[in-house]
This record gives C-alpha cells, structure tokens and sequence, in this order.
C-alpha cells in the first residue's frame, strides 16, 4: 500500500505545473503566522500564507471568542489593537467582589474568604510561587531540574504548604493555562511559563501592577481579520493544509500541500502549533530535541461558553461576574458584556477532564449540568437567573488546531529545555505562541514569536551592511 508520502510526491510530479512561488511561506494563519507575514511585506519581502482552515485566525477563529488582552503588561498586542483601530471593552473587576466556590465573595486582588488556615496557607503558597518563577532563568531552565524535575505542580504547592483547598485552587490555575488538572503538568514548565508572563500573578490574570483588561468588542475574529486586511491582496491561501516540507531537492524550500498544490520558497516560517507537526513530513526529518513535537498528541481541553442575559444580575448583587471553581467543569466565569451595545453576559471557562465530559454530553444533558454548575458557584446570589441564550464556542478541535491556550510539555522531555528548542532548521523558522519566550500561549506570545521569526529571516534575506549598524551604547 502507497504511503501518505507515496502519494503526496505522486501528487507532487502531476501538480509540477502548478507550482507558486515566494521568497517567503508561512505556514499558518493565525496570529502568529499573520503577523510574521505582515513584518516581512513591510520590509519588502515578497510571502504568501498558507492555511489548512477554510478560514484565518486559528485558535481565535472560534474557540477563544472572550479572549482578552492587557494593556500594560502586553504591549505588543495593545499596540496592535490601537495601530489596527480595533475597539476593546474593559472587564471593571473594581466594580463589584469576585467569588470563590464555597467561600463567597471578597475584594478582588485581596485574600479571598478562606477559613484561617486556608487564607494562610493561600497566601504562602501565591508568593512563593511568584518568587520561583520570577526565579527560573528562561536561557538556562533546566538549572533547576534537580529541584522541580521530577515534581508536577499538585506536588509543587503541597510543598509550598498547600492546604487541600489550596491544591483545588492549583487545578483552576492550571486548567486555564493548559486545560489539565495541576498534577498533569510538570513542575518545572509550569513556573517556566509562568517567568513567559512575568510571573506567577500575572500568567494566573491577577498582575500586581495596575492595567486594564481589553476584550474585542467585535470578537477576537476581527482581530486577525484587521491584521490579515494589511497584507497584500491574495497572499493568504486558505484550505490548503501543508503535508511535506522538503528541504533536500534544491537550493529552494518545496511545500506539498494535502490538495495536490506545490509551493517553492527560499524561507520556510512554521507557524501551526506544536502538536500539529506530527501531521507534515519533514525532510530531513527534524532534530533530535524537536522530535518530541511529531511524537506525542498533547493533551488538554479548554473552551469557552457565553451565557447571554437580559440584565448584568450579578453587578445588581455588587459582583464583577468573576468567580472561580474548585472543582469545575466551569472554572472561571468573567463578565464579557458589551454595555454600549446592550448585551450583558458572563464567559465560562471550561477546561480539563471535567470540562470534556461536559462537552462530550448530549446538548440537554450539557445545559442542564452547565447551569447547575454556574448556580452553585453562585449559590448565595440565588435565585440565579436564567440566560436567555447560550452560545457554546462551536469549535471541534482536529488536526489543525488544539484547542488549549499552552501544551504542558510532558515530564519526560523536560532535559529538552537544556537547548534552543526554537533553532532555525536549515531554512526552516519555528514560530507560535507556544515557541514564544514572552507570554507563552497567549495572544502577546504568539504576536512576540511572529515578529520573532520576522526578524531571523530579515537577517538572513536582507542582511544589514556592517558600517550600516548601530553601534550599541
Ligand atoms: C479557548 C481558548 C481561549 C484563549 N483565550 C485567550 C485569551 O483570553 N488571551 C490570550 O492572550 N490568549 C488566549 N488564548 C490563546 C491564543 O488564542 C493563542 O495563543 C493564539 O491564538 C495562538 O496563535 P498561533 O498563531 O500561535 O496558533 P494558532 O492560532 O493555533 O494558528 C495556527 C494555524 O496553523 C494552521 N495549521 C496547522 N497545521 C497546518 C498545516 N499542516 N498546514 C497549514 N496550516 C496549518 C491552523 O489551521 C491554524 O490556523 C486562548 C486559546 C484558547 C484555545
């Protein structure tokens, strides 16, 4: 039997005559492969976007349809946001109390209304953490292999003087970072990730220094769509799912696409995330410390569900629609109203085993639990009120596109961090958010890879002249 191989160069010979040329191929339309094509046709360089979608913006295309953005400590993406005139509503979690499952309401950014114990051990167990990953050196992570190597993050706060309330609180955390349970992700890529953000506070949204929090009043849709608006007409190809990357027949990059089309560049910018390599031939074949990323199917779910009200109920009960689960499936609920459009409604967060389960449920089965959850965590506001819609963020995750904001990379290949796991291949430049050193998996780290890669083609495809630079003070 032919292999998919076999019958993708056969594709290749009968589609010879249809070849596209480039200096540079992005593969990948989300916003990181966008914004990478934007940087290089500023700078002159001609690139086409290839995408396996019928549509641009990967995982903001419909699974993170609440997504937010900080204005202070995310420049990146508030420049881009004003520079591409996109209109942003703040979240006022100074407006009213958060509220924690089982312990009611409290201030937000204070100590919520644990017993004694827990409020102690709560705040211990936050500084520490915000002392180690402020400690982790992002050049150097594997320094602290002996001491975080073998430990999962449920170990990590138990040593930190995690009470069992605390070590619920540590599922939240991680649930929303990387849609698993806090004993699922290492130790070490946790604080790691963490450093990524600036921080423990900050990657968990609770930044000690004061900033807005932005969503898209549009969506996060139209976001990308802006971005993808400042290309040059017809550069971004859609449907067309990029299956062998052949570095070996010239002195060009070849792209054979799962449609039969072949594309030729100089500069080769990979911009899927990290689990979908294991879907494209790579040729050769990738460096021993990448190979992990065609082996393993990570793990992990995490969604978004909008609960659409007539009135913002929770704001008349002074809450900001912030509350927090111990146990989900929901583990995060925020108020994602648009006032000045008249539309008030909470965004839960599901993620993690328990939030699969919900969504694997038959649609009945699924409201019903939703809404017993979300009356629960609200259970000293009842009667809680009925949405008058739900809309589930309808996405079904595939080859293309994981739905979680950040893979945990697995235990096992934690010594991989000992190299530049990023390093040009070749004529091959790795970019996502999850490559990214500054706020890995989110909307800032995948715009901070982009240019990344931007820049690291630039040096290779229009080198500047030595007497040219600027000497550095
Ligand atoms: C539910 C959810 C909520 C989130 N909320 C937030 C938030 O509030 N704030 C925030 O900052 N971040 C958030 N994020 C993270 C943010 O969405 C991502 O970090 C960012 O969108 C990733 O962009 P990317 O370009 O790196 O990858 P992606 O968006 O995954 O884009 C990769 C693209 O590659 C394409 N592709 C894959 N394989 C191939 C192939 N073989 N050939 C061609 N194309 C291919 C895919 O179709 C996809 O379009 C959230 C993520 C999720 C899932």
């Amino acid at each position: 039997m032919a292999s998919p191989l076999d019958t993708v160069r056969r594709h290749r010979s009968f589609a010879s005559q249809l070849k596209r040329s480039a200096e540079v191929i992005v593969v990948g339309a989300g916003l990181s492969g966008l914004n990478a094509a934007h940087e290089l046709q500023q700078a002159g360089i001609s690139c086409l976007v290839l995408d396996a979608h019928d549509g641009l913006g990967g995982r903001l295309r419909n699974g993170a349809c609440g997504a937010w953005i900080d204005d202070v400590h995310q420049p990146r993406a508030w420049n881009l946001v004003r520079s591409l005139g996109i209109e942003m509503m703040e979240e006022k979690l100074a407006a009213g109390k958060s509220v924690v499952q089982g312990a009611g309401s409290y201030e937000h950014g204070s100590v919520p209304n644990f017993s004694e114990d827990d409020r102690r051990s709560y705040t211990r167990v936050r500084d520490n953490l915000e002392g180690l990953s402020q400690r982790v050196d992002l050049n150097n992570p594997t320094l602290w292999l002996p001491n975080f190597g073998s430990m999962n993050v449920r170990e990590l706060v138990v040593s930190q003087g995690a009470t069992p309330v605390i070590q619920k609180l540590a599922d939240a955390w991680t649930a929303n970072l990387f849609g698993l349970a806090a004993r699922d992700v290492p130790a070490l890529y946790f604080l790691l990730v963490c450093k990524t953000a600036g921080g423990f506070l900050n990657a968990i949204g609770q930044p000690a220094l004061p900033s807005r929090r932005l969503r898209f009043r549009a969506g996060a849709p139209a976001f990308c769509n802006a971005l993808a608006g400042r290309l040059t007409p017809g550069s971004v190809i859609l449907s067309q799912a990029v299956q062998w990357i052949d570095q070996t027949s010239s002195n060009k990059v070849v792209l054979t696409t799962l449609a039969g089309e072949v594309f030729q560049c100089s500069r080769v910018v990979l911009a899927v995330p990290t689990a979908s390599y294991r879907n494209i031939d790579f040729s050769p074949a990738l460096s021993d410390h990448k190979q992990w990323m065609q082996e393993f199917d990570q793990p992990g779910f995490h969604a978004e569900v909008v609960l659409a009200y007539e009135k913002p109920w929770w704001r008349e009960q002074g809450l900001n629609g912030f509350a927090q689960s111990l146990d989900g499936p929901v583990w995060e609920t925020r108020d994602s109203s648009c006032d000045a459009d008249g539309l008030y409604s909470l965004t839960c967060v599901l993620a993690g085993e328990a939030g699969r389960r919900l969504w694997d449920m038959s649609e009945g089965k699924r409201r019903e639990t939703l809404l017993a959850h979300i009356s629960d965590l609200f259970s000293e506001y009842n009667p809680f009120p009925n949405p008058m819609e739900i809309i589930w963020s309808g996405f079904e995750p595939d080859n293309w596109i994981r739905h979680v904001p950040c893979p945990a990379l697995p235990t096992c290949y934690m010594r991989d961090l000992a190299q530049d796991q990023w390093a040009i291949e070749d004529k091959l430049h790795f970019v996502g958010s999850e490559t990214s050193h500054v706020w890995r998996g989110q909307i800032e780290g995948s715009l901070a890879s982009g240019s990344r890669g931007a820049e690291e083609v630039l040096s290779v495809l229009r080198p500047v002249a030595d007497e040219l630079m600027v000497p550095r003070l």
